[in-house]
C-alpha cells in the first residue's frame, strides 16, 4: 500500500488544493487554551498556529494568572478546512459541531456528546445500565465486575430511592456532588438527612414553582470513608486515558499521572473541611499552610514504587489491573451512545479513589483535565503526555499504525485486549516483570528512547 493511500483524507480530489499526505507539507493547528497544549503545538516541528485564531480559556502558564475561562461567540463555519487539527474547549464543541463540515483530513478534540461519560449523573446512569445488561446477559459474577463506582444517585430525580437507601444505611456519610461542576465546587458531606435541608430549601424546588430553571442536577454518593492513607493524607490518582474511536473501540493508556494529596490530616471528625475531603488541586492550594512548590503531588512511578513496597507487588499489581478495568467497562458503557467520528479524538482524565484495600474507586471522568503546569515536574510531565498524543494520532504519517506502544502511551484495547509483547523494553519502577496485558501505569517512562527506536523501525518498515 502506498504511502499516500495509507490515509486517503490527506489527498484532496481537487488537484489546486492538493497538499499532499500532511507528512509532506506544514500542519496547521488551532487552539484554544493557553498553557502546556500551546507550547508543544507551538514547538513541534513542521506545525504551524493558524494566524488569527481565537483563544478562549485561560489558564495559567507557568505562575502567570490569565483570564478565567469564558466562552467566546462562535466561531464562523469551517469550510475551508484551514486547519489539520483543533485543540478546541468543549463549548466552542458544542456551539459548531452540528454546523460544522469536517474535511477527511482534519483532527479535533472532543467527541460530540462526550458528556455522557463526563456528567457526573450520566456517567453513573450508564454504568448502571451496562452493569444490569451483563448482569442479564452474562450472570451475577460478571456483573460484579461492575463494583467500582460508590452507589450513586442523581437528585432531585431520585431523590425518594436516595431516601430508602439511606434509612438502610444510618450513620454512613454522604457526599452531594453538582452534577456538571468541577474544581470541587458546590461539594459538602452529610450524615443526617436534615444536614441537606438548606441544599432542598436553595436548590431543590417544586417543578410548580415556574420563577425557577429547572433545579440544578447533583449526584448523591456514598462517601468512600475508609481511603488509603499515605503519611495520614488521603489522595486519588489522575490516569490519562486516550480515545481514538469509539468503533472500534481503540484505548490509550498513559504511563505518567499523579497522585494528589490533600494538605490536612484525614479524619472522620470535621466532615465540612474541604482541605481534608477534596483531594482537588484548585481545593488544596487555598489551604492555608498550601507550600506552591512542593504541591501535594505524587508522580504515579512514586507512587506505585512506594505502594508496591509497603503492600507487596501482587496486590499492587491486582489493583492496576483494576483500573484497567475501571478504564474499560466506563468506555465500553458509552460504546454505543458516543458519537463516533473520525475526526474526534478524546484525552480523559480519570479520577480514582485508592480505599486502604487498594480497591480503586471511579469517582469521576474528565474531559478536560488540566493542563496547566504546577511547577516543573508537572510541566514535564504534561508536555511529555500531550507530545506523546500528537505522536500517536500521528499526523506527519510517520509510523506504521501497528505500534503498541508510543512514547508513554501503551495500547489497552484495540476491540478486545492487548496483550504485551514479550520484548518490551518495560519494567515497573520495582524492578519486577509485569506480563500479559499491555498496561503499564506507572511503571517507567524511557519515552524519548522508545521513540527514537519506533520511528527507526517504522522507518525501515515502510522502505522494505
Ligand atoms: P469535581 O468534579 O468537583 O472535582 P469530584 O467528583 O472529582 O468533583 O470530587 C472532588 C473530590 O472529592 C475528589 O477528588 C475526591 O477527593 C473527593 N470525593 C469525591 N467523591 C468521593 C467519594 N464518593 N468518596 C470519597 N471522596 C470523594
Amino acid at each position: 500500500m502506498s504511502k499516500v493511500a495509507r490515509i486517503p483524507g490527506y489527498q484532496s480530489k481537487n488537484p489546486k488544493q492538493n497538499r499532499g499526505i500532511i507528512g509532506d507539507r506544514e500542519i496547521r493547528f488551532k487552539c484554544s487554551l493557553q498553557n502546556v497544549i500551546l507550547d508543544v503545538l507551538r514547538g513541534r516541528p513542521g506545525w504551524t498556529e493558524v494566524p488569527g485564531q481565537q483563544t478562549s480559556g485561560l489558564t495559567q502558564t507557568g505562575n502567570q494568572s490569565r483570564p478565567s475561562l469564558q466562552s467566546l461567540p462562535p466561531i464562523p463555519r469551517n469550510s475551508d478546512g484551514d486547519w489539520d487539527f483543533y485543540w478546541c474547549d468543549r463549548e466552542w464543541l458544542h456551539q459548531n459541531y452540528d454546523t460544522m463540515f469536517l474535511h477527511e483530513h482534519q483532527k479535533i478534540l472532543h467527541f460530540r456528546n462526550h458528556y455522557e461519560l463526563t456528567r457526573k449523573n450520566l456517567m453513573v446512569k450508564n454504568l448502571k445500565r451496562l452493569r444490569k445488561q451483563t448482569e442479564r446477559e452474562q450472570g451475577k459474577t460478571e456483573a460484579q465486575s461492575f463494583d467500582f463506582y460508590p452507589t450513586t444517585y442523581e437528585l432531585p430525580s431520585e431523590y425518594h430511592i436516595f431516601v430508602e437507601e439511606f434509612k438502610k444505611n444510618l450513620g454512613i456519610i454522604w457526599i452531594m456532588k453538582p452534577a456538571a461542576k468541577s474544581q470541587g465546587k458546590g461539594i459538602f458531606l452529610f450524615r443526617r438527612l436534615k444536614d441537606i435541608t438548606d441544599w432542598k430549601k436553595g436548590e431543590y424546588q417544586p417543578l410548580s414553582d415556574q420563577t425557577r430553571d429547572v433545579p440544578e442536577t447533583y449526584v448523591v454518593q456514598r462517601y468512600i470513608e475508609n481511603p488509603l492513607l499515605i503519611g495520614g493524607r488521603k489522595f486519588d490518582v489522575r490516569v490519562y486515558v486516550l480515545v481514538c474511536s469509539y468503533n472500534p473501540l481503540k484505548v490509550w493508556l498513559y504511563r505518567g499521572g499523579f497522585a494528589r494529596f490533600s494538605n490536612t490530616r484525614f479524619s472522620l471528625d470535621s466532615i465540612e473541611d474541604t482541605y481534608v475531603h477534596l483531594t482537588n488541586v484548585a481545593v488544596q492550594k487555598n489551604a492555608p499552610d498550601y507550600d506552591p512548590e512542593k504541591g501535594c503531588k505524587w508522580s504515579t512511578q512514586q507512587l506505585r514504587k512506594y505502594l508496591a513496597a509497603k503492600h507487596g507487588v501482587d496486590k499492587v499489581q491486582k489493583m492496576f489491573k483494576a483500573i484497567d478495568n475501571i478504564i474499560i467497562k466506563s468506555l465500553q458503557s458509552v460504546q454505543k451512545i458516543i458519537i463516533n467520528d473520525k475526526h474526534c479524538f478524546e484525552m480523559y482524565g480519570y479520577d480514582v479513589l485508592l480505599d486502604d484495600d487498594l480497591k480503586p474507586w471511579l469517582i469521576e471522568i474528565n474531559a478536560s483535565p488540566s493542563l496547566t503546569a504546577s511547577g516543573k515536574e508537572d510541566y514535564d510531565l504534561k508536555f511529555g503526555l500531550i507530545s506523546d498524543l500528537l505522536n500517536v494520532l500521528d499526523l506527519e504519517n510517520r509510523l506504521t499504525g501497528k505500534e503498541k506502544r508510543i512514547g508513554g502511551w501503551d495500547l489497552l484495547w484495540d476491540d478486545g485486549p492487548i496483550v504485551a509483547d514479550d520484548n518490551m523494553d518495560c519494567t515497573p519502577a520495582n524492578g519486577a516483570a509485569v506480563s500479559t496485558p499491555n498496561s503499564y501505569l506507572g511503571c517507567f517512562n524511557d519515552r524519548k528512547k522508545q521513540l527514537r527506536e519506533i520511528y527507526l523501525t517504522a522507518q525501515s518498515v515502510k522502505k522494505s
